[in-house]
C-alpha cells in the first residue's frame, strides 16, 4: 500500500539541534500530522569531516524532549552507500568526470559551464557530474516548475545551475544524490524543509525523474536568522536548544511559523501544544520569507 502522506525531517549531524532546525522539524512534523501522515527521521551522516561526535544522538534526544516522535525506524545515510553506488551506475550514461576547481566556478558566478563535458580531465582527483539536459522538454518542465506548499508557483531552470556533482572529489556521495535516492527509497510524498534548500529542489526532482520515481510535493519554510542576518546554523555555532525549556521552545517555534498558541494553550505541556498546533495548522499562514529568530534563541 502506498501512503498518501509520508514526510520526513533529515538533519545532518554537524551540531546540536538549534532554534532554526526546530522550526524545520516542527513544520514538517505538523504538516505530516495535520494530514494524517507518517513523519520519518533520516540522519544525513554522509559527510564525516563535517560531523560532530555525539551530534546525531543529541539531535534525537532533543526531538524526543520536544515530543516530536518519529514513525518507523531511523534511516542512517551511512548505511546506504551501496544504494548510492547503484544509483550512480544507473545514471552512468549521463555522467562525466570533472577536475575543475571551486575558484573557477566561483569566477563563473557559481553556475558551472559544463567545461569537462568536452575536455576530459587528465589529472586527478575528479568529481562526477551529471548532465542536466537529457530529459525531453515536457519532463524537464515538470521538474523545474512546481507549486511549493507554502510559497506557491516556482520555476527553477536547471540551465541556471548547470551540470552538478553527484560524487565529490574526496570520494563522498553528494547530498543531492543521497537525498533523491533516499526520498524515493522511503516513499516520501512531502518534503518540508528550510528555504535554503529551495534551489536544490529542481536538482533532486531531476534525479528522481531520471529514476522514473514519483515527484514529491515540496514546501520550504522560513529560516530563522541570527542578529547578523545570516541563517542560524550549526556551522555558525547557533545556540543549542535547552531541552528543559521544551514548551517555551515550541511556543517560540510555533510563533515563528505564524501559529502563536492562545494563552490557555501556552500554559500546557508539549503534547497539548503539539495537538493544538496539529489541529490549527494552516499552510497559508506560514511566512514566505526568512526573518530574525526571537532574541533568546539567537546565536551566542
Ligand atoms: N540534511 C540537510 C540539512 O541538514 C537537509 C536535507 C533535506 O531536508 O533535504 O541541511
Amino acid at each position: 500500500m502506498t501512503r498518501s502522506y509520508v514526510g520526513r525531517f533529515a538533519p545532518s549531524p554537524t551540531g546540536k539541534l538549534h532554534f532554526g532546525s526546530l522550526v524545520a522539524a516542527l513544520a514538517s512534523y505538523l504538516d505530516a500530522k495535520a494530514n494524517d501522515g507518517l513523519w520519518l527521521v533520516r540522519m544525513e551522516n554522509l559527510d564525516p569531516p563535517r560531523e560532530e561526535t555525539g551530534a546525531a544522538d543529541s539531535i534525537l534526544r532533543s526531538l524526543e524532549a520536544h515530543q516530536l516522535y518519529w514513525d518507523e525506524s531511523i534511516l542512517w545515510q551511512s548505511s546506504r552507500i551501496p544504494a548510492y553506488q547503484q544509483a550512480l551506475e544507473k545514471l552512468q550514461t549521463y555522467l562525466y568526470e570533472c577536475n575543475c576547481i571551486r575558484q573557477r566556478i566561483r569566477e563563473l558566478g557559481g553556475r558551472y559551464d559544463n567545461y569537462c563535458r568536452k575536455h576530459i580531465p587528465t589529472s586527478t582527483p575528479t568529481a562526477t557530474r551529471i548532465r542536466i539536459d537529457v530529459l525531453d522538454e515536457a519532463k524537464q518542465q515538470k521538474v523545474e516548475s512546481f507549486s511549493d506548499l507554502f510559497l506557491g508557483p516556482q520555476n527553477w531552470p536547471l540551465a541556471n545551475i548547470g551540470d552538478f556533482i553527484l560524487k565529490r572529489k574526496d570520494g563522498l556521495f553528494a547530498y543531492q544524490l543521497a537525498v533523491a535516492v533516499d526520498d524515493h527509497h522511503q516513499g516520501i510524498t512531502h518534503v518540508v524543509r528550510g528555504l535554503d534548500l529551495l534551489d536544490s529542489t529542481s536538482r533532486q526532482r531531476y534525479l528522481l525523474s531520471l529514476f522514473n520515481a514519483p515527484l514529491p510535493n515540496y514546501g520550504h519554510t522560513p529560516l530563522a536568522l541570527g542578529a547578523d542576518g545570516d541563517k542560524l546554523s550549526k556551522q555558525t555555532q547557533a545556540k543549542p536548544l535547552d531541552n528543559n525549556q521544551a514548551e517555551n521552545n515550541l511556543i517560540n517555534a510555533l510563533t515563528f511559523l505564524n501559529h502563536p498558541p492562545p494563552k490557555e494553550i501556552k500554559q500546557t505541556q508539549c503534547r497539548d501544544l503539539l495537538n493544538w498546533a496539529i489541529q490549527n495548522w494552516q499552510r497559508s499562514r506560514v511566512p514566505k520569507q526568512s526573518y530574525l529568530a526571537p532574541t533568546e534563541n539567537n546565536t551566542q
